[in-house]
């Protein structure tokens, strides 16, 4: 069963039409990226995926749930993690993910497990106000792996990393799928950033999907390469 599917999604804000007939799906364990220029499009997908707007036409599909029809059900199956999460800076890092559990009614036994996915294990106890961007992101993924969703939804989560951070996050990512076979949906502007980290990538622009193509990893240590169009 396809993890996510969007069937010929529209979207007007305002009287533009800011989506327009999108068509894609994720499998289970499935890391997609969506790439695409600025105001492409990216976010206004991401924020119809999570609930945030409906829909103008079209249909879209989390683990078989039409999320306009069994909302709160169908989104109970995502973790999301956006731009700058908000945190508590004068709480440590394991007193967040703690208030968020008990606050979700999720098992501490969660909790430690996020913690080791992310690799925080060793600053968790330090206040978040003295992580740096990394780290909070970290967190931040951490806390959306908190319920074990079936799919992980990251907008431009590389966004004002350094090279060494893109290169930790996204092997943190990879150990998430390997651990929780989650679903991965992934926006970015830089190919190059998610290419090493995605199954497939698709492109967005003008609100129209312009291509998908499968990548082909033919090294995970050396974490290559692409090429296969198919649309
Ligand atoms: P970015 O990487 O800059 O966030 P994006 O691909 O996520 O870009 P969106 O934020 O989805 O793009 O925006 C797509 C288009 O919709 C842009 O042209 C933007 O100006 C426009 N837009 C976004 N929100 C609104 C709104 N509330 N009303 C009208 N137009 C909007």
């Amino acid at each position: 069963m396809n993890i996510l599917e969007l069937t010929n999604v529209h979207k007007k804000l305002g009287k533009i039409e800011i989506i327009r007939g999108i068509n894609l799906s994720i499998g289970e364990g499935e890391i997609f990226g969506f790439l695409g220029p600025n105001g492409a499009g990216k976010t206004t997908t991401i924020k119809m995926i999570v609930g945030l707007i409906q829909p103008d036409s079209g249909c879209i599909n989390i683990a078989g749930k039409n999320t306009v029809k069994e909302g709160n059900e169908a989104r109970s199956e995502i973790g999301a993690v956006v731009e700058n999460p908000e945190m508590y800076n004068y709480l440590s890092g394991m007193a967040n993910l703690k208030l968020i559990a008990e606050i979700r009614k999720i098992p501490m036994k969660n909790v430690h497990e996020v913690v080791e996915i992310v690799n925080l294990t060793e600053r968790i106890g330090d206040k978040v106000g003295k992580y740096s961007l990394g780290m909070k992101q970290r967190l931040g993924l951490a806390c959306a792996l908190l319920s074990k969703p079936k799919l992980l939804i990251l907008d431009e989560p590389t966004n004002g990393l350094d090279p060494s951070g893109i290169i930790d996050f996204r092997k943190i990512v990879k150990n998430a799928v390997k651990e929780m076979n989650t679903s991965v949906f992934i926006s970015s502007h830089i190919l190059s950033e998610v290419q090493q980290l995605c199954d497939t990538v698709a492109f967005i622009n003008y609100g129209e999907i312009k291509a998908i193509e499968s990548i082909t990893k033919q090294s995970i240590n050396n974490e290559t390469e692409t090429v296969s169009i198919n649309i």
